[in-house]
């Protein structure tokens, strides 16, 4: 039997060619000086396999980047330099801040960082809320997949699940001691259900405020009402308000109004003779519960407006919208 397209294997010339095979190979593949990795690449390839590097930079720009930014991809191999810890006092990317601020705080599956990033899309979490979250509640990210994310917020730990339509939110387990104290137990309970995509950002403001509760009724527990006080001071003390305009019988405000409140408070006393709003701010996100509204009031009725404005405030106290107050204080601040 003959197979066709059978070739005997020529053994003189794959001998010829092993005797040969270290000076044949050599000149084949002798790569000119610039086919060599550099050290410099080596040293940038081996960083970037490393899990534990997240940002890169070029040394002679000095702009923080993601590592999966395209413009690292620009960064020379000699002038490339990474980091393991987010460094918010270099000029940051904005084109890749947000996945920087993501990845600073996720504590598993690294690998897994863009699942994290859509998961955050997904609750219309935007940048200022995301730094609150993940710096200011020191949220750690412990688990994503395509429908659901696991976070850790002062102990607690949630889950989101995205449905087609709704979002649940799971909080852990616990049973509470005898002393007020709590100890975790395996699995979850359901919290919340969410229907309303643009609405799912409230799920995040849900879980902030459960962790300032927890957090101030443990300041309450043990160190009396000290840190609950202070933030009533400070309630007290920042304006939710400020003139930026006056002619000769009226003077313009600008405010910070809560949950569609201010204008139950002013418009009750008719002291309002002109109002405009929202006006685009900032320092406010989307899915927050907080507008910027600019009004004209007779120069007659401006203490009765001040006085609404305080009882706005304290609306958002009672209501334990802490976040009110710095929006507040920003708006103070700003020029
Ligand atoms: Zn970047």
């Amino acid at each position: 039997m003959k197979l066709k397209n059978y070739k005997p294997l020529d053994t003189d010339k794959i001998m010829k060619q092993l005797h040969n095979g270290k000076a044949v190979s050599e000149k084949a593949v002798e790569p000119s000086l610039s086919q060599i990795p550099s050290v410099a690449h080596r040293r940038r390839q081996s960083m970037m396999d490393n899990t534990n590097y997240k940002y890169a930079y070029s040394r002679k720009k000095l702009i923080l980047h993601d590592k999966d930014c395209e413009s690292v991809k620009h960064i020379s191999d000699e002038d490339f330099e990474m980091l393991t810890t987010f460094d918010s006092q270099m000029a940051l990317c904005s084109a890749c801040y947000r996945k920087m601020l993501i990845r600073a705080t996720v504590v598993n599956q690294p690998r897994k960082i863009n699942l994290y990033v859509k998961a955050f899309d997904r609750l219309c979490c935007g940048n200022k809320k995301l730094h609150k979250l993940l710096f200011d509640h020191k949220a750690q990210l412990i688990d994503v997949d395509p429908n659901s994310l696991t976070i850790i917020v002062n102990k607690d730990k949630w889950l989101f699940q995205f449905h087609s339509d709704k979002l649940e939110l799971y909080h852990n387990n616990y049973v509470v001691n005898d002393d007020l104290t709590r100890t975790f137990t395996p699995g979850f309970h359901l919290q919340s259900v969410y229907r309303e995509p643009r609405y799912y950002g409230l799920a995040l403001s849900e879980i902030i405020s459960y962790s300032w509760n927890a957090h101030l009724k443990k300041e309450k527990d043990s160190a009396g009402s000290s840190y609950y006080e202070e933030l009533k001071a400070k309630f007290d003390t920042v304006k939710n308000y400020k003139q930026i305009k006056e002619s000769k019988y009226h003077i313009t405000f600008q405010l910070i109004d809560y949950n569609y409140q201010a204008l139950r408070f002013i418009s009750g006393d008719k002291i309002v003779v002109n109002i405009r709003g929202p006006l685009p701010c900032d320092y406010i996100g989307r899915d927050e519960p907080f507008a910027m509204l600019q009004c004209r009031v007779r120069k007659s009725d401006v203490s009765a407006f001040k006085h609404a404005m305080k009882l706005l405030k304290d609306h958002a106290f009672s209501n334990k919208e802490y976040e009110y107050i710095e929006v507040c204080q920003t708006m103070e601040a700003e020029l």
